[in-house]
């Protein structure tokens, strides 16, 4: 075995079989693989560490490809995502696209912190939870340069409007005006001769704002803006939801819960 190494890391995945097969998200190295040897027994010194959402100071050893957790010291637990079933589901879900959008060996500074403030904002009822959940997932989007055009109506340059729609795979905004003349009249699904499908989502003027700040606000003030509107609230994370399964391909059964519980 060689010598052990320390990193910071948050718990993304926890899979219990003989042992505790981790999924880590660490700032440097990127997502690894680490094996909780004995983390099973409730009564066994690694089992604080191998927990979902556990993140801590890891001390591992390297054998092969994988990491072997030595010993750690546990610094937050987000306990408060486990004592509602709502958080719990969205945490899994963030924790899902994260496994989704990251690499091993490429750091991911950048994308832990987002994780980690997401949580630390679920855990604490800070915001309301599809506030949490929009940010966090046109946050993402925008990390991995897939954010939309939303500055103006990519027809006629329109910047207000109480009917946008966005066209979800080419990412472009459409006011009333020219959506009308495309034929498109609602949220849903086109047929187009050119293009096989477009999926559209509606957006009133909050939630479209709302967009615009998450993805081009500095991550240390993501949170800087309100959204008072419950409607605007849902169809600011929805869109969101529709961007990251569309352009990620990241199919969440948490989301799905979620959803279900929604009642949406
Ligand atoms: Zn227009």
């Amino acid at each position: 075995m060689s010598e052990p190494c320390h990193t910071m890391g948050l718990v993304i995945r926890a899979k219990r079989e003989k042992d505790v097969i981790l999924t880590l998200l660490t700032p440097e190295m990127g997502k690894i693989t680490v094996i909780a040897k004995g983390a099973k027994s409730l009564k066994g010194p690694q089992m604080p560490l191998s927990q979902p959402f556990c993140y801590g100071d890891f001390e591992l050893y390297k054998k092969g490809d994988l990491y072997w957790l030595h010993t750690g010291e546990l610094k937050e637990n987000f306990y408060g995502v486990t004592s509602r079933l709502d958080a719990l589901n969205l945490a899994a879900y963030f924790c899902d696209v994260a496994i989704a959008v990251s690499e091993p060996g490429e750091p991911c500074e950048e994308l832990l912190r987002l994780l980690l403030n997401s949580l630390y904002f679920l855990a604490n009822k800070t915001y309301p939870d599809e506030l949490i959940k929009g940010v966090f997932e046109w946050r993402i989007l925008a990390m991995q340069g897939l954010s939309p055009a939303v500055n103006c109506c990519c027809g006629c340059g329109k910047t207000q409007d109480g009917g946008f729609a966005l066209d979800i795979a080419q990412g472009e905004l459409f006011c009333g005006e020219c959506r009308a003349k495309r034929e498109v009249f609602g949220d849903g699904v086109r047929m187009d001769d050119d293009a096989p499908r477009h999926e559209w989502v509606l957006l009133a003027q909050g939630a479209l704002e709302a967009i615009r700040f998450a993805i081009s606000t500095p991550l240390g003030k993501m949170m800087s803006f309100r959204l008072d509107d419950e409607t605007d609230r849902y169809d600011f994370s929805r869109a969101g939801e529709k961007f990251v399964r569309y352009h990620l391909d990241v199919d969440s059964a948490a989301l799905k819960m979620y959803e279900q519980m929604r009642g949406k």
